[in-house]
C-alpha cells in the first residue's frame, strides 16, 4: 500500500487513523455483526452514532443551546436555495460576493427574492477580500451572506463584516473545524463535510433556533424546511448514515489532537511553510493580497502555463497529487486541509525548490 499526499481542495485528505478505525468496523461494527453501511437509521446503534458526533461537535465548536445541528444531504449548492427559503421573509438579502460560490449563491437567492451585491471582489479575480467598514446593509435585510473561505481563490475573512444585527449567513466549506469560531456572531453557519470533515454526501447546518421558521410558504418543499429536519432531528428521511459516522470520527480526532486551538496552530504553521517560501520565490507566485490569505487553500502560478503544467505533472510523479487549480483560474493550488500532515508541506516546499532551481 502507498498513500501520497493529496493536495486537493475537495473531495480532499482525511486522517489516516479515522481510515484506519473506520477499515476496522467496516464488517462488524462493535459487535453489531454488519456495517454501519447496512444498517438502519431508526436503530438505536445509529441513533448513538448520530448523538455522539453531534456532541462532540458541539463540544469542539462550543455551540449553545440555542442552535441546532443538522446532518443533512444535497450538499453546499442545495443550501444556496434553502436559505433564501427559509431566511427571506421580507424578501430582501445581503450578499458579499468574493468567489463563484457566494456568486452561485447570490444568483439562487435571486429566485426567491430581492439580493443586493454589497461588496464584491470581481474586479479583481477575487484575489482580495473586500473593505468591509460601512457597508450598506439594507434595513430590510432579511440576512448578510458570506463565503469565508474561498476555495477556489484561496482567500479567507480574517474577521466577520459588522451586519448592524442581521443574521450572518456563512458558507464555511472549505475552513469549517480549521480554526476556533464564535457560533453566537453567526445566525447559520453551513458547510459541505468533504474539505475538510467527512466523505462527500454530508452537509452540515448549524442554525439559530429563532431562524427556523414555521410560517414558511406552501411552496417550500418538506425536505427543504429547516423545521422540518430540525424536528426531526435530522432523520426525517434516511439520512448519509456513513458519512455522518466518518464525520463523527473526525470529530473525534480533532479533540484528541487538542481541538480547534491545536488546528489552528498547526494549519498556520503549515500554511507559513509554504507562504514564507512563496514570498521570497523567484519562479512561484501568491496572486492573493497578503491581508486576505486562506490557511486551507495556496494558490500559486510561475507565470507561464507549460512551466504550471509541467509542475503539477512532475509532482505527481513524486506523490504530491492534485496540485493543479481550480479550472476556472488555472495555475496550482495546494489545500492544506487538518488532515494534511506537515510533512506533506515540507515534501512540497522540497519539490518546489528543486523545481525552481532546474527552471
Ligand atoms: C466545494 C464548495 C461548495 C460546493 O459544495 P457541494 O457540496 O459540492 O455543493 C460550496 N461552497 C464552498 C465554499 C466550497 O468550497
Amino acid at each position: 500500500m502507498k498513500r501520497v499526499y493529496n493536495f486537493s481542495a475537495g473531495p480532499a485528505c482525511l486522517p489516516e487513523e479515522v481510515l484506519r478505525e473506520a477499515a476496522e468496523e467496516m464488517l462488524d461494527y462493535r459487535g453489531c455483526g454488519m456495517s454501519v453501511m447496512e444498517m438502519s437509521h431508526r436503530s438505536k446503534v445509529f441513533q448513538g452514532i448520530i448523538d455522539e458526533a453531534e456532541a462532540d461537535l458541539r463540544e469542539l465548536l462550543s455551540i449553545p443551546d440555542n442552535y441546532k445541528v443538522l446532518f443533512l444531504q444535497g450538499g453546499a449548492s442545495q443550501q444556496f436555495a434553502a436559505v433564501p427559503m427559509n431566511l427571506m421573509k421580507k424578501g430582501k438579502a445581503d450578499y458579499i460576493v468574493t468567489g463563484q460560490w457566494a456568486k452561485k449563491a447570490a444568483k439562487e437567492a435571486k429566485r426567491y427574492g430581492e439580493v443586493n451585491i454589497i461588496a464584491s471582489s470581481e474586479d479583481k479575480t477575487y484575489s482580495y477580500i473586500p473593505d468591509l467598514e460601512g457597508l450598506p446593509i439594507d434595513e430590510d435585510a432579511d440576512y448578510v451572506y458570506i463565503c469565508e473561505n474561498n476555495t477556489i481563490y484561496g482567500t479567507k475573512f480574517h474577521r466577520l463584516p459588522d451586519t448592524k444585527g442581521k443574521p450572518l449567513v456563512a458558507d464555511v466549506s472549505s475552513c469549517f473545524l480549521s480554526e476556533p469560531a464564535d457560533i453566537t456572531k453567526y445566525g447559520i453557519m453551513y458547510g459541505g463535510v468533504q474539505k475538510n470533515i467527512g466523505p462527500a454526501g454530508v452537509v452540515i447546518v448549524i442554525i439559530r433556533e429563532d431562524l427556523i421558521r414555521e410560517d414558511l410558504p406552501e411552496w417550500v418543499p418538506t425536505m427543504l424546511q429547516y423545521k422540518t429536519q430540525a424536528d426531526a432531528g435530522s432523520l426525517y428521511n434516511t439520512p448519509p448514515c456513513y458519512g455522518i459516522y466518518i464525520c463523527g470520527k473526525v470529530f473525534k480526532w480533532i479533540r484528541a489532537q487538542g481541538g480547534l486551538p491545536a488546528m489552528l496552530e498547526r494549519n498556520q504553521r503549515k500554511a507559513k511553510l509554504l507562504y514564507d517560501f512563496l514570498d521570497q520565490s523567484s519562479l512561484f507566485h501568491n496572486p492573493v493580497e497578503p491581508g486576505s490569505r486562506s490557511l486551507m487553500n495556496v494558490t500559486f502560478v510561475t507565470g507561464r502555463e507549460d512551466l504550471d503544467k509541467a509542475f503539477v505533472k512532475e509532482a505527481e510523479e513524486r506523490g504530491l497529487v492534485n496540485l493543479k487549480g481550480h479550472r476556472s483560474v488555472g495555475g496550482m493550488r495546494a489545500s492544506l486541509y487538518n488532515a494534511m500532515p506537515y510533512e506533506g508541506v515540507e515534501a512540497l516546499v522540497a519539490f518546489m525548490k528543486e523545481f525552481e532551481a532546474a527552471h
